[in-house]
């Protein structure tokens, strides 16, 4: 309330280390491999996006246990992901 919160880079900037810190996440648990959370498939760190399980927009939130990663086609065929 009443901040001025204009940074709209910043916002991108921890959206990105947070995106890093679930893949590396996944990719560890994975052993190496970090399947997509729409197709299944294995993503390239370059092609990762941060995918939310439960979009922002249907109550979920940045919890990690809400977070997953997926291709950015998926993300973008997946549609309401992301709040965007
Ligand atoms: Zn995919």
């Amino acid at each position: 309330m009443g901040k001025r919160h204009r940074s709209g880079r910043r916002v991108a900037q921890v959206r990105k280390q947070r995106r890093e810190t679930v893949y590396k996440m996944k990719r560890k648990r994975c052993y190496g491999v970090v399947p997509c959370f729409v197709c299944g498939q294995h993503v390239d760190e370059m092609h990762a996006t941060l995918e939310h399980v439960q979009p922002l927009s249907k109550g979920g939130t940045d919890a990690m246990a809400n977070l997953d990663i997926s291709h950015s086609w998926c993300n973008q065929a997946r549609g309401n992901a992301d709040g965007r």
